[in-house]
C-alpha cells in the first residue's frame, strides 16, 4: 500500500482521514466519525460490502434487506454533514487498501469489530497503513467495555454471568456518547458501487413486505424508539419483559447490532431518564444490556462460537439422523405446538422474535426435535433482522447447554406450559396462528414427553463424555 497521489499526499493538510464504518451506521457517538472530524481533515466515508473475505460469514437474507436500508439512511445523514458515502464491493483489504491509496489519504479510522476474521483483517489493514506512513486508529464504539479490560481476579475470562456483570459495574462506568459532527469537509470522491447494485434486497420473490411494514431501519428511528421506550415502556419491563402479547422490551436489537445507536448512548439515556417510578424496569433493561456485552466477550474469546460447543464434551452428543420434514416443520410453524408456530411465523414475518419465544423455540427443536444446534442457529442467522455474530450462537449454545453460564441441558423447556404462564390469555399464540382455536390447527408433530426422555438419554452421552 503507498500513499498519496498528485496533488494530495499523505503529508498535506488536505489530505483526507477516511471513516470505515461497519457495524456502526451512525452519525451520533461514532468515535472514528469524530477523530476524522476533530482532524481538520476533508473526510471520506467508506462502506465496504465484504463477502469474499476469508471467515467472514456472508449475512442472511433478513440482515441484508436491513443493511441495505440502513446505508440509505447513513448515506443521507452524511451526505448532508458534508461527505457522501462511498460504497464498495470486495475483500475488505484489497478495497480498503485502493480507496486509500485512489484517495491519497492520511489517515484511516474505524471502530473496533471483535470476531476472529473481522480482527484479522483489520490488523492487517492497520499495519499495511501505518508501514504506507499514514495513521490508522481504531477506536472503542460498539461494546460498553472492552472485553480484555474484565478479567476475573485471576486475570482469565469469565465464564458465568453474574460476576462477569458485577466486575462490569464496578470498572469505570462507559463514557458519555459523543455528539455527531455537524459539518464535514467535503473530500474529492472516489468511484464507488451504487447500492442498489449491491443485490441486498429481496427481488424473486419479494419476501419483505412483513419487514416494510414492522420497520424503519436507520438512525432517526432507532433514537425515536429509544425516547419512545424509555418514556413509555422501561417502567413495566421488568414485569412484562417476558410476555410475548404485550410490546414491552425495547426492540432495540437491530439497531444495536447495525450500530444505528450505540451501548453508550443507550445506557446514558437509560440512566437520565431513571426515576423512582422506572427504577426497577430501568436496571432490568440494562442488565440485559449487559447480556449483550458478555455474548461479545465470549466470542472475543471463542471465534468459533457459531460452530464449536464452548464445552466440548458436548462433541459427544449423538444427533439422530436429521428427519428434514421435522425441520421443514419448524422453519414453518407448522409444528401443532402453538408457542414454538407463532414464533416461527412472526421471525418470517417480521425477522424479529420475543426473547422467551427464541427460548422456547430453540429448546423445542434441539430438545424435542433433537436437531443440532447448529442448525437452528443458522436459521435464525438467515431471517433475524437483529442476527448477530456474538448473540445468536451465544444464545443458541446457552438453549443447548453447551455455551457459556448455560441452561443446564437437562432444563427441557415443556412449551405447552410456557404457553400457559407467558402468553395465558393466548394473545400472542393467536396474533400469529389465527387458526389456533377453530379446530383447524393439527397435532403436535412429537410428543413432548417422549422426546424429552430422548433427549435426556442422549445427554447421558455427554454426561459419561466428562
Ligand atoms: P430487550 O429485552 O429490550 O433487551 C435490550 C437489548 O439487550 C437487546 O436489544 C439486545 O441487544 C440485548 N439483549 C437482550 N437479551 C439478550 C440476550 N439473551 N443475549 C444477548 N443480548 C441480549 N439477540 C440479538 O441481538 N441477535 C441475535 O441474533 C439473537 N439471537 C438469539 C437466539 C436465541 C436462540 C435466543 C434465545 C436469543 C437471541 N437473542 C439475539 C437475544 C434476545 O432474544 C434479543 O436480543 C431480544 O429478543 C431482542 O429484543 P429487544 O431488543 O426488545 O430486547
Amino acid at each position: 500500500m503507498s500513499a498519496g497521489r498528485s496533488g494530495g499526499g499523505a503529508g498535506t493538510a488536505d489530505a483526507p482521514a477516511v471513516v470505515w464504518f461497519r457495524d456502526d451506521l451512525r452519525v451520533a457517538d461514532n468515535p472514528a466519525l469524530r477523530a476524522a472530524a476533530d482532524s481538520g481533515r476533508p473526510v471520506l466515508c467508506l462502506f465496504v460490502f465484504d463477502e469474499e473475505s476469508a471467515g467472514i460469514r456472508p449475512l442472511g437474507g433478513a440482515a441484508r434487506w436491513w443493511l441495505h436500508h440502513s446505508l440509505a439512511a447513513l448515506a443521507d445523514d452524511l451526505g448532508q454533514r458534508g461527505a457522501p458515502l462511498i460504497i464498495r464491493r470486495g475483500p475488505a483489504q484489497r478495497v480498503v487498501a485502493d480507496v486509500l491509496r485512489e484517495a491519497g489519504a492520511a489517515a484511516v479510522f474505524w471502530n473496533r469489530r471483535y470476531g476472529g476474521a473481522e480482527r484479522r483483517i483489520d490488523e492487517a489493514i492497520k499495519s499495511a497503513a501505518r508501514a504506507a506512513g499514514m495513521e490508522a486508529t481504531s477506536f472503542a464504539a460498539n461494546l460498553l467495555f472492552e472485553p480484555w479490560t474484565i478479567r476475573t481476579g485471576s486475570g482469565t475470562p469469565f465464564s458465568v454471568y453474574t460476576p462477569f456483570w458485577r466486575a462490569c459495574l464496578a470498572a469505570p462506568p462507559p463514557r458519555k456518547p459523543l455528539p455527531a459532527p455537524r459539518e464535514l469537509r467535503r473530500a474529492s470522491p472516489v468511484d464507488g458501487d451504487a447500492l442498489d447494485d449491491l443485490g441486498l434486497l429481496p427481488t424473486a420473490p419479494d419476501w419483505a413486505g412483513g419487514l416494510r411494514e414492522a420497520w424503519e431501519p436507520g438512525e432517526k428511528a432507532a433514537r425515536r424508539r429509544l425516547v419512545e421506550f424509555l418514556d413509555e415502556d422501561v417502567a413495566r419491563y421488568r414485569d412484562d419483559r417476558d410476555t410475548p402479547g404485550i410490546a414491552a422490551t425495547s426492540r432495540l436489537s437491530p439497531r444495536l447490532r447495525w450500530g444505528e445507536l450505540s451501548p453508550h448512548e443507550v445506557w446514558h439515556a437509560t440512566a437520565e431518564a431513571r426515576d423512582q417510578t422506572n427504577a426497577a424496569g430501568a436496571s432490568a433493561f440494562v442488565s440485559e444490556l449487559g447480556w449483550r456485552e458478555f455474548a461479545h466477550h465470549t466470542l472475543y474469546e471463542h471465534p468459533d462460537l457459531a460452530t464449536v460447543n464452548i464445552h466440548r464434551e458436548y462433541d459427544s452428543f449423538p444427533w439422530p439422523r436429521l428427519h428434514p420434514a421435522a425441520l421443514r416443520a419448524w422453519h414453518q410453524g407448522r409444528t401443532g405446538i402453538p408457542l414454538v408456530d407463532a414464533g416461527m411465523r412472526e421471525l418470517w414475518t417480521t425477522g424479529i422474535m420475543h426473547n422467551r419465544v427464541r427460548m422456547v423455540v430453540a429448546s423445542f427443536l434441539v430438545k424435542n426435535l433433537l436437531v443440532d444446534w447448529r442448525r437452528g442457529e443458522q436459521w435464525f442467522w438467515d431471517t433475524l433482522v437483529d442476527a448477530d455474530a456474538a448473540n445468536n450462537p451465544f444464545n443458541w449454545q446457552w438453549v443447548a447447554g453447551s455455551g457459556a453460564d448455560a441452561a443446564p441441558y437437562f432444563r427441557v423447556f415443556n412449551p405447552e406450559l410456557q404457553r400457559t404462564k407467558f402468553d395465558p390469555h393466548g394473545d400472542y399464540v393467536r396474533r400469529w396462528v389465527p387458526e389456533w382455536d377453530t379446530g383447524d390447527y393439527p397435532e403436535p408433530i412429537v410428543d413432548l414427553a417422549e422426546t424429552r426422555r430422548a433427549a435426556l438419554a442422549a445427554f447421558d452421552v455427554v454426561k459419561k463424555a466428562r
